[in-house]
């Protein structure tokens, strides 16, 4: 598909879910700094509540998007459907020579399949990292978006060595380590963290929990909900719900209001960083949180059999324990007396972004 005019290249970014709102919120910026390129962004709609999509792009100052698809609250099947037909309406309009994306959502996925088959050269932000657990969402739409990209940006040696064992390497993909544009997003945003308005307790273990093998099984839900009533024995747990967890939690009849588990809203970002900050230690099962508790020097215990950021759990600092409640509240324990030395080495240099757009603007 021929560029809309010779000197400006446009790419248009589709986002969905809070993740990459953040991701965005500095790659969008880094890509502004150059004349030469026009960023259509795309929101998808699948993360549609205020304090879930609309704080981030106000608190960040990502750039309005152009084109709200308002899809959400569908099977996996339809949404990533509907949001293909969509996108490719929006292509077909604005015909541009790249499609950015960012993880591992049905977003992500929709997008870089509806360009392909338009044969507009894809991006993808956070390639390579594999779970190697099928049965979760996020590992199809990752391999799959992979196998189909044109530009792979990874966030670390191990994620390019992924690629090259899959064979991306050899078949005229290019693949660049760029590094982790959270780690750019924390250390940009630090500074400006603000207290949320919740009031804490003096020492908290921070959680959160949406994986579907996590929410979706009322047995594994309510296993949780024990591990972490018992860590309150110890320690207080303050957990900003998501969403989809608070719609599960409901679902079974558990009494939030009267739960030991100080549960809050969820917080924008900004906030989000306070609460890591000044927490003592993270319990989730979310990528990003893995990495952040390690970016803000925090030991992190996952709620989760494995994980895709492998090089943290090789080094100690993150902790995967599963959903066993013995195993969770044991492990809390020992962490919590121990006082955590981090290295800061891993995931790049904090300016993946740069790197990204710098990459960009030369293809
Ligand atoms: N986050 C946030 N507010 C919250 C919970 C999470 O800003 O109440 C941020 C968190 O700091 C991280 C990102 O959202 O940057 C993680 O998103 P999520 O857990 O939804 O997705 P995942 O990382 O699991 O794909």
């Amino acid at each position: 598909m021929p560029r809309e005019t010779k000197d400006i290249m446009k790419i248009v970014t589709i986002l969905g879910a809070r993740p990459q709102f953040i991701k965005a919120a500095v790659v969008s910026r880094a890509l502004s700094q150059y004349d030469d390129i026009r960023e259509i962004i795309v929101h998808t709609g699948q993360h549609f509540d205020p304090n879930m999509s609309q704080l981030f792009f106000e608190e960040m100052g990502i750039p309005e998007p152009s084109y709200n698809l308002d899809i959400h609250g569908l099977p996996h099947g339809a949404l990533t459907g509907r949001m293909m037909e969509q996108v490719e309406g929006v292509l077909l309009r604005e015909r541009p020579d790249w499609l950015l994306v960012y993880g591992d959502t049905d977003s992500t996925l929709a997008g870089a399949l509806a360009a392909k088959k338009l044969h507009i050269r894809v991006a993808h932000v956070e390639a390579g990292l594999r779970s190697f657990n099928e049965a979760m969402p996020e590992e199809i739409n990752r391999i799959l978006t992979d196998r189909i990209s044109d530009l792979l940006f990874c966030p670390s040696e191990m994620a390019v060595n992924q690629l090259r064992d899959e064979g991306r390497l050899a078949n005229g993909a290019q693949v660049v380590m760029s590094g982790d544009v959270m780690k750019d997003a924390a250390l940009q945003f630090a500074p400006l963290m603000r207290q949320p308005a919740a009031e804490l307790p003096d020492r908290f273990v921070l959680c959160t929990f949406h994986r579907a093998e996590n929410v979706d099984n009322e047995k594994t839900l309510k296993q949780l909900l024990y591990a972490l009533e018992l860590t309150c024995n110890t320690i207080p747990v303050v957990c900003p719900l998501h969403p989809h967890t608070r719609k599960s939690i409901e679902a079974i009849a558990y009494p939030i209001d009267q739960s030991p588990i100080q549960f809050i809203e969820p917080v924008g970002y900004l906030e989000m960083l306070y609460l890591l900050s000044h927490c003592t230690l993270v319990m989730t099962d979310s990528g990003g949180l893995q990495k952040e508790a390690y970016y803000m020097k925090k030991y992190c215990v996952t709620l989760r059999n494995e994980t895709e950021w492998t090089e943290l759990a090789g080094c100690g600092y993150n902790h995967v324990v599963g959903t066993e409640p013995m195993n969770i509240v044991q492990t809390v324990q020992n962490l919590l007396d121990v006082t955590p030395v981090f290295p800061f080495e891993l995931y790049g240099d904090g300016h993946a972004a740069e790197a990204i757009a710098k990459t960009m603007n030369r293809r």
